[in-house]
């Protein structure tokens, strides 16, 4: 345990004097300590790890890009590593997308999409800045990302400075029509984009709606002249049961955010791709139309080497296999679980499982989920529920057994409540 240690922990309250777990090594869906006691990974050390840690093929591309090039300054420059991810992510992406904008980390990707949207507007003479988003949504921790996410308790301090944005309120079941109709609403306001999370929106809850209904937002957004944003940064990589979620709904939006797992979640890198006509909108002899954004380490050299083993793996390995019995084995784990009374809301979306815990004062800022994490990390599983809301998000490499391990302390952890 880290005790004395002077770190700060990202969404941690060090008051609460919870052990902070000092991990050594990791493989497979496995997290160790220095005494080799393990915990199953069972949310993707949070939503990154895919094909599982330390996979063999993603550590040696890491290995030999470290011998050849480090970092390069991105701005009037380029290398082979990102030349080859842009050309691969060009190949599997659909055929409208044709541009690829490298940054770090999904919420500096979302920036970039919010950027890229006011600046074609701006660029094409038209200025707009209104962002229409989702109730519930979850698009980073920046304070852009912030404006255009749901606001509450881990937002509030910051209030003051976000932007303005118009909700849409979230397609519940039965209320999908009334979703459409606040869009359309909205659309014909002028807006300059729609963010949403595809088919499943993560922080807000695991909240799943259906593909037919991001399939008529978008046709929505495309009728009335508004871009419409991906955020792919969680369901991207296989997560939802197919490669992209917008897959699921035929759906090519104008601007896709990835990342988490676009490294196989190994290093930190994302991609903001957008259509020909937003890139076109800053191409220009005046230097003032420049798309003027830049992180230090954006298409690190390293990092893009470790996307392109990922997409090696897509190529090569069975992936498609691995999330689709993933996928039978949570829904089945879920459905032994689905009747219990204390159960709500069992729902399933490619390899991700979630429900609710029916507790009385389950709110975010319960002591519910602090005493979840502390059970599962007790019980050898790193879980950790969004309030009352529970959720498995293994990588796909996870085995029978170590899955079977998960979701028997989930079942153990409702008996202690
Ligand atoms: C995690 C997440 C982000 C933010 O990504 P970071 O890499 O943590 O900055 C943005 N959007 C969605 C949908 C996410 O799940």
């Amino acid at each position: 345990m880290a005790d004395q240690s002077p770190i700060w922990h990202p969404f941690t309250q060090h008051g609460l004097g919870d052990p902070i777990p000092l991990v050594t090594h990791s493989e497979g869906a496995r997290l160790y300590d220095a005494d080799g006691k393990y915990w199953i990974d069972a949310i993707s050390s949070w939503w990154v790890t895919t094909h599982g840690h330390a996979h063999p093929r993603i550590m040696a591309a890491i290995r030999a890009q470290t011998e050849r090039l480090d970092q390069l300054i991105f701005a009037g420059w380029t290398h082979e590593p990102a030349e080859t991810l842009a050309a691969e992510l060009m190949r599997i992406t659909p055929d409208p997308l044709t541009r690829v904008f490298f940054s770090d980390s999904g919420s500096t990707s979302v920036e970039v999409a919010l950027k890229m949207a006011l600046g074609y507007w701006f660029n094409i003479g038209e200025p707009r800045h209104r962002i229409l988003v989702l109730e519930h949504s979850y698009h980073g921790d920046t304070i852009g990302t912030m404006s255009v996410g749901e606001r509450g308790v881990y937002n509030r301090a910051w209030q003051p400075l976000l932007f303005d944005v118009d909700t849409i309120p979230f397609p519940h079941e039965g209320m999908e029509q009334a979703t459409l109709d606040a869009l359309e609403a909205a659309c014909s306001q002028n807006p300059a984009a729609f963010i949403v999370e595809p088919l499943i929106l993560g922080a807000g809850g695991m909240l799943i709606y259906p593909a037919w209904v991001l399939a008529e937002m978008r046709s929505i957004c495309a009728r009335y002249g508004v871009l419409f944003i991906a955020d792919e940064v969680m369901t991207g990589w296989g997560r939802t049961g197919t490669r992209f979620a917008c897959d699921q709904a035929g759906v090519i939006p104008d601007i896709v955010c990835l990342s988490k797992g676009l490294t196989g979640g190994s290093l930190p890198l994302a991609v903001t791709l957008c259509i020909e006509p937003i890139f076109q909108a800053h191409w220009s002899t005046d230097r003032a139309k420049t798309f003027y954004h830049s992180s230090s380490y954006t298409a690190n050299p390293i990092a893009c080497a470790a996307a392109n083993a990922n997409l090696a793996i897509w190529r090569d390995e069975p992936v498609q296999q691995r999330i689709d019995s993933l996928a039978d084995a949570q829904a089945a784990h879920l459905s032994l679980l689905s009747h219990d009374p204390r159960v709500a809301n069992p729902r399933r979306l490619g390899t991700i499982a979630a429900f609710d815990i029916v507790a009385p004062d389950a709110g975010y800022l319960s002591d519910l989920a602090p005493r979840l994490i502390a059970f599962y990390r007790d019980h050898g599983v790193l879980l950790r529920p969004l309030g009352n809301t529970v959720y498995v998000m293994p990588p796909y490499c996870i085995m029978e057994e170590e899955l079977a391990q998960v979701w028997s302390a989930v079942k153990a952890s409702l008996d202690t409540l």
